[in-house]
């Protein structure tokens, strides 16, 4: 059933305990990222698990201000604002669970099975035997003292956008309806998806790494890949897997394990 977004529509599907229980709906917006990290400096009491999602986003962005783009009412565009105490070496794992919550979403919704691209991509397999990305996570982290205080966990998802409308990406896009022929119920999978993400974050916040859940929906391993934006020369190996904190195991043709750290790298197959 096609039924339109909106705070009445989460509600009524929501069976979360706290996380999106307070959510604020935008028909359009420049970023609900971007939303609600103004709304956390104007308001030092904004609640935590607040949520922000809309029907189109005139300026949604990707990892290193990429654009993400997205046409209006078809979308799952989504923000959510969670203040925290986590050391350091934790910061990967609000990108992980953001994955793991979409992905179980989708397939809670749809008769997909769905992967996970390290660092931050939502893919399906493909007929060519490569991914089509289906969403992606992005995540704002403030820090004080080392520790990280406040997070925006930013997820856009593929819904029932038709294939044709996406233009070429390094890595395919498609959507829900592309995959399946059949429109999904966006109010439902929005709120799929925020139980997911309570239920892994309150996980993560006892100290339970998502890595074991994440790795299992890691593509390309076994395979040959290379990495950019690490050095100045690209990063060539194959995936032996990934590490408790999110960092990707790479091994290289002189059998050399390297931990390469998701910062602002893209990987791709090797060509
Ligand atoms: P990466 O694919 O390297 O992880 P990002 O996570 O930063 O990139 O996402 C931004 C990139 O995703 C854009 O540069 C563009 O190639 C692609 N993109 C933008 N909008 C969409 C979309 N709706 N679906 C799939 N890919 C998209």
């Amino acid at each position: 059933m096609v039924e339109p977004l909106s705070e009445a529509a989460l509600a009524a599907a929501l069976r979360s305990r706290w996380l999106g229980r307070e959510a604020c709906f935008f028909p359009e917006i420049d970023s609900t990222n971007d939303w609600l990290k103004r709304q956390a400096v104007l308001d030092p009491a904004l609640p935590d698990g607040m949520v922000a999602f809309t029907d189109f986003q005139t300026g949604g962005r990707g990892r290193l201000d990429r654009r993400w783009e997205a046409p209006a009412g078809a979308a799952v565009l989504c923000s959510v604002f969670l203040r925290l105490h986590w050391p350091e070496e934790r910061a990967n794992w609000l990108t992980m669970i953001a994955g793991l919550a979409a992905a179980e979403a989708i397939e809670a919704e749809s008769p997909l099975r769905v992967g996970l691209k390290w660092p931050n991509d939502v893919v399906v397999p493909a007929a060519d035997n490569g991914w089509r990305k289906l969403g992606g996570v992005l995540v704002e982290s403030t820090w004080k003292s080392g520790r990280l205080t406040q997070v925006v966990v930013g997820v856009g998802l593929n819904v029932n956008v038709p294939a044709d409308v996406f233009p070429r990406y390094p890595t395919p896009a498609t959507s829900l309806l592309a995959e399946t022929g059949q429109a999904a119920n966006r109010p439902q999978l929005l709120a799929r998806l925020l139980e997911r993400l309570e239920t892994h974050y309150e996980a993560a916040r006892d100290g339970v790494s998502p890595q074991p859940a994440w790795a299992a929906r890691l593509v390309f391993l076994g395979e040959a890949v290379e990495i950019t934006g690490a050095g100045a020369a690209p990063l060539r190996g194959m995936v032996a897997g990934m590490d408790p904190w999110g960092n990707l195991l790479l091994e290289d043709a002189a059998g050399t394990l390297h931990t390469v750290a998701a910062g602002d790298v893209s990987l791709r197959r090797q060509p």
